[in-house]
């Protein structure tokens, strides 16, 4: 196991090949999933000024509980015709400026109205101020309201647009090449002949790659032949930031990928870690590309592309934080101690408790796809019962 690298360092030095890529400038569409380059300061202040919360009547506390005349009436979109005088109301909607003088809303529910007479019908407002968003409560004008890291994600986006902002700064998207490598490989939907298996991890890894941002380049199926596998990795390199290789990744006679690499001109700098599913595991630089080469197991596959590539992706987007996020559920079942290696148990979500599910192979995709989550089991965990908590990696 000594030449086994501990997850996290793998993690940590693959990282540490990435620079994030040049700064541009993306519209709020074409912004969202990515990482901003810069701090974002709002250019107005939110709300604009004290606003009502409620449809009612804008009135003084102090009159309680009446009775007024209504004078005028502001909607969203307009702004009061002038200061509110001594028992004096303004009919008042949702979004709208408050009037000078007014400093409570009664909101229209307890409100009964006579012709331009108001009076207190229900409780009333519970104090003076009720029913009013003060300007700037949201955010002032010059206020860091996005920070250079975060990534930009629905609720991000709305905030930048209400901050005043239709474009962001944002690194370009990261040229991703996908090479998948396998004598018995067949595209799907072919005729197979004798020996042959349907492809199944550029589509899965394209899947995922999906939510960006990545510009995607599907290579050729290559073969397992040492000369056409350094051809293909030289030019699916040559304008990529990262190529990712599937299959012959371990050490057999047919597993040509890291000699391939080598031989393309690749300086490798791990090619085995310590976890379960997902052995070997190739990562270096080949020119200015980052290359990863990922078990040909298809569960291994995607488990090394959820730790490795997709924080590669982010880390060259300028994420501050690109290693996916794990939150904690209590266990379903038992668990047996671990060994020494990192391991990934495919599981279930159910009533609040992480379940791993009965087929853990690497290569039962069927047991993957049914997953709700991978279940964290780090080297040599001790044995765990029901209710004790354990990490977890949402990915349904
Ligand atoms: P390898 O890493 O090449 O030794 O492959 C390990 C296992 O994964 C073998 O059973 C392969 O047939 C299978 N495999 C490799 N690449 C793929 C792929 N792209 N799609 C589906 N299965 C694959
Ligand atoms: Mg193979």
């Amino acid at each position: 196991m000594a030449d086994l690298l501990p997850l996290a360092d793998a993690q940590y030095r693959l990282l540490a090949l990435a620079t994030p890529l040049a700064e541009e400038q993306a519209t709020l569409a074409g912004a969202t999933g990515r990482w901003l380059s810069a701090n974002i300061k709002a250019r107005v202040d939110h709300p604009f000024a004290d606003l009502s919360a409620m449809d009612g009547y804008a009135i003084r506390f102090g009159e309680l509980p009446g009775p007024w005349r209504v004078v005028q009436e502001v909607a969203a979109g307009a702004v009061p015709s002038g200061p509110l005088g001594p028992g004096k109301a303004a009919r008042i909607f949702t979004g709208a400026p408050i009037p000078a003088g007014a400093d409570t809303i009664l909101i229209q529910e307890e409100a009964a109205r006579d012709g331009d007479t108001l009076r207190l019908s229900g409780e009333g407002p519970p104090a003076k101020g009720a029913h009013i968003r003060r300007r700037g409560s949201n955010f002032v004008a010059g206020a860091t309201v996005l920070g250079a890291g975060e990534r930009l994600t629905p609720a991000r986006i709305g905030l930048a647009a209400m901050a005043g902002h239709a474009a962001l700064p944002v690194r370009r998207p990261a040229r991703v090449a996908l090479l998948s490598t396998g004598d018995e490989l067949a595209p799907p939907g072919t005729q197979l002949r004798p020996g042959q298996i349907y492809e199944s991890n550029a589509d899965m890894l394209g899947a995922m790659l999906a939510t960006g941002p990545v510009i995607g380049d599907r290579k050729p199926l290559t073969c397992d032949h040492s000369v056409n596998l350094t051809n293909a990795i030289e030019a699916a390199a040559a304008d990529a930031d990262i190529l990712v290789t599937t299959g012959g990744a371990s050490v057999g006679d047919h597993d040509l990928v890291r000699p391939a690499l080598e031989a393309a001109g690749a300086r490798l700098d791990f090619w085995r870690v310590a976890m379960k599913p997902g052995k070997p595991l190739m990562a270096g630089r080949l020119g200015n590309c980052v290359v990863l080469g990922l078990p040909g197991n298809p569960v291994s596959a995607f488990v090394t592309a959820l730790l490795f590539l997709k924080p590669l992706i982010a880390a060259l987007g300028g994420a501050a934080d690109p290693l996916p996020r794990t939150v904690r559920l209590p266990l379903g079942a038992p668990l047996p101690a671990n060994g020494p290696r990192f391991d990934f148990l495919r599981a279930a979500i159910a009533d609040g408790a992480v379940h791993p599910l009965a087929t853990q192979d690497s290569g039962a995709l069927l047991a993957l796809a049914q997953a709700d989550a991978l279940l964290l089991r780090p080297p040599h965990a001790a044995a765990a019962e029901p209710g004790m908590f354990a990490d977890v990696l949402i990915i349904a």
